[in-house]
């Protein structure tokens, strides 16, 4: 199948004045999504999932720190510089800051071909700044996707994850278990419990994450954007799961089962 060309996001990843290979075409309703989830839910194969099957541009804060830790110095602006040096020291970056950057990619957030958020925004600041910057160009969310599952079974798929000292592939002992114990099937590394993996780590992260996005969640619920779904299951049921739910928003385009 000859499918459009991906946009390889190189605006979003690098900042200005990168472009992207190919901009997405005009869409009567683009899909401009918000995906909310505490680690471990599965958020991140989701908006993998999700993009593809919306053809919107997958906008993760993640992969822009990702993408900036690799470059040179002088290619950073100075909201991801400032953005870097919070992280070497290992503190949190601020709200200003993280919104600094985002606004400096906002031609992402207000392209014609939609968005999915993911990792943004974490607080209600950020979150009320995201509407105001949308709200100049007359454009809202389509939905606030928020995945859910019981903190039980969070500590449970955490604590099972094994990952390689080497090469830093991440197992899972029950869900996707090496070939043999305790080693990497791809390069035969040792693999073990990362120190964030235990589960009192887990808890304490938890906590971290509700505390900090539960006046976000209130914030999307009142404005009649929060869209919950149960993130139990395979990644497939989740993803069908969410897939029904956009389709019955009835602001929303209708979503084709395949294509
Ligand atoms: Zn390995």
């Amino acid at each position: 199948m000859n499918g459009p060309v991906k946009n390889d996001r190189a605006a979003w990843l690098q900042g200005p004045p990168a472009d992207c290979s190919a901009v997405p075409t005009e869409r009567k309703r683009p899909w401009r999504l918000v995906l909310l989830g505490a680690p471990g839910v599965g958020k991140g194969t989701q908006a993998e999932l999700l993009t593809e099957r919306l053809d919107a541009c997958h906008l993760s804060t993640g992969d822009v720190f990702r993408a900036a830790g690799k470059r040179k110095d002088c290619d950073q602006s100075p909201a991801m510089k400032a953005a870097l040096e919070y992280m070497r020291r290992g503190e949190l970056v601020p709200d200003s800051t993280v919104w600094d950057m985002v606004r400096e990619r906002s031609h992402c957030i207000l392209n014609c071909g939609g968005f999915i958020l993911d990792g943004f925004p974490r607080t209600l600041g950020q979150a009320e700044s995201l509407r105001e910057l949308m709200g100049s160009e007359k454009l809202s969310l389509s939905a606030v996707v928020n995945y859910e599952l019981p903190v039980d079974e969070i500590v449970r798929r955490l604590s099972g994850r094994r990952t390689c000292e080497k090469c830093k592939s991440v197992f899972h002992a029950t869900e996707r278990p090496p070939k043999v114990e305790a080693v990497c099937d791809h390069c035969a590394g040792r693999l073990f419990q990362r120190e964030d993996d235990r589960p009192e780590s887990v808890t304490v992260r938890l906590d971290a994450y509700e505390r900090s996005t539960a006046p976000l969640i209130q914030f999307y619920k009142d404005l009649g954007l929060l869209l919950p779904i149960a993130a139990k299951g395979s990644p497939e049921e989740i993803f069908a799961r969410t897939i029904d739910e956009l389709d019955q928003l009835a602001t929303g385009p209708v979503v084709s089962a395949g294509d």
